[in-house]
């Protein structure tokens, strides 16, 4: 069988843009350690490019996909892509991936390069809010001497298979050329450690392939228990529930992805402890983030005809009622999307950050 090498652009963590930049700054370099690969192993080339990226001077063919994701690493994932389907991983020691007739496999810009330049320096995404600085870093150095990490509130390292530390700790931490240094992201004392969290899983959620069941509903339901801790509806039981889900998850995960994407919420439980009891206990943010974005949705009874024209609109069937009785937003269904709003011609469906009274049963409109 012929041998086809994927050079995967699509791979990189959300916080980590680093194939793209070391395609386009050193793609000399890089084609050079393609063009070293592929002669050993005979294969023909293709670059496996973001929609609407180009670059000249590249040794092989060019493909673009609106995919991007965390198992694109994977040869059967890459092949599944390569022929119009969802990235899915396969990983099996003695399976071999196969696209047009030829056996895959997949090389990162990142190798390639350290194929042609050896592996002593690494290339470093640094996030810091909505910036993000790319440095080439010696290995072995102390991520204290080219980052502002000392003082930073917090440090995950890793992006989204990444890991909470603190910025003293990650300070002293010495780069090696795992992935846990492609992505360091600093955050602030003003910045809420449950906020991020949110962001985090709402963006673990989006990148599940949804293969396995534990890393689909896992990224589900920390996205959501997350999420209600901003909002005043989770337990504390619910930190007890996220430990006890991560352990099965990680180790039932399909691929390295699910198995570590647990990793960044526990850890950020663990340091911020404090934190995360006072947003499910006290249903307070010291740095003013969350409650404060926390509208709730609800149906003015005084208003309302009972057109159910709302139902339709809630893609969390959050809304309950029938013809002509005042309709009623279940607030633990509701995820505060506003899509009712619109819906709603007389105009209301209101909010407010306390409900005011509302039926219980159901009632008749113009009876409240
Ligand atoms: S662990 Fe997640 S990303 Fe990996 S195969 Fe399963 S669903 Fe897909
Ligand atoms: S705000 Fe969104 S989720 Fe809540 S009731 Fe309206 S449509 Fe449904
Ligand atoms: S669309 Fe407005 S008026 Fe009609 S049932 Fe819903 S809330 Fe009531």
């Amino acid at each position: 069988m012929k041998n086809l090498l994927v050079v995967s652009c699509v791979s990189d963590d959300v916080k980590a843009p680093l194939s793209m930049y070391i395609l386009k700054n050193f793609t000399a370099d890089v084609v050079a350690g393609v063009d070293k690969y592929s002669k050993e192993f005979d294969a023909e080339t293709i670059y496996l490019l973001p929609e609407g990226e180009d670059v000249s001077g590249l040794n092989g063919e060019i493909v673009h996909t609106s995919q991007i994701s965390p198992t694109l690493n994977n040869p059967y994932s890459v092949a599944q892509v390569l022929s119009g389907n969802l990235p899915r991983p396969m990983i099996q020691d003695d399976y071999v991936a196969v696209y047009d007739g030829k056996a895959v496999s997949v090389i990162t810009p990142e190798a390639a390069y350290g194929m042609t330049k050896g592996f002593e320096e690494k290339f470093v995404a640094i996030n810091k809010g909505e910036n993000t600085e790319i440095k080439k870093v010696n290995v072995g150095q102390p991520v204290g001497e080219f980052a502002a990490v000392d003082g930073a509130k917090a440090v995950l390292f890793g992006g989204l298979k990444g890991k909470f530390v603190s910025g003293a700790e990650a300070a002293k931490l010495k780069i090696d050329e795992t992935e846990k240094f492609s992505s360091i992201t600093i955050y602030d004392e003003s910045e809420c450690m449950v906020d991020a969290c949110v962001q985090l899983m709402n963006k673990a959620y989006e990148m599940s392939c949804g293969k396995c069941v534990l890393c689909r509903e896992g990224t589900s339901q920390f996205k959501q228990i997350v999420t209600e801790m901003t909002t005043g509806k989770a337990k504390m039981s619910d930190l007890d529930l996220i430990k006890e889900v991560s352990e099965l998850i990680s180790i039932g995960a399909y691929c390295p992805f699910g198995q570590s994407m647990t990793k960044s919420l526990t850890s950020a439980m663990e340091l911020f402890a404090d934190e995360f009891e006072e947003h499910i206990k006290k249903k307070s943010c010291k740095c003013g983030k969350c409650y404060k974005q926390a509208e709730l949705y609800y149906i003015d009874p005084d208003e309302c005809i009972g057109c159910g024209e709302c139902i339709d609109a809630c893609p969390e069937d959050a809304i309950e009622g029938k013809d002509g009785f005042i309709h009623i937003i279940d607030q633990d269904l509701c995820e505060q999307c506003g899509k009712c709003v619109s819906a709603c011609d007389e105009g209301c469906i209101k909010t407010a950050t306390k409900l005011p009274k509302l039926p219980k049963k159901k009632t008749k409109c113009g009876k409240w």
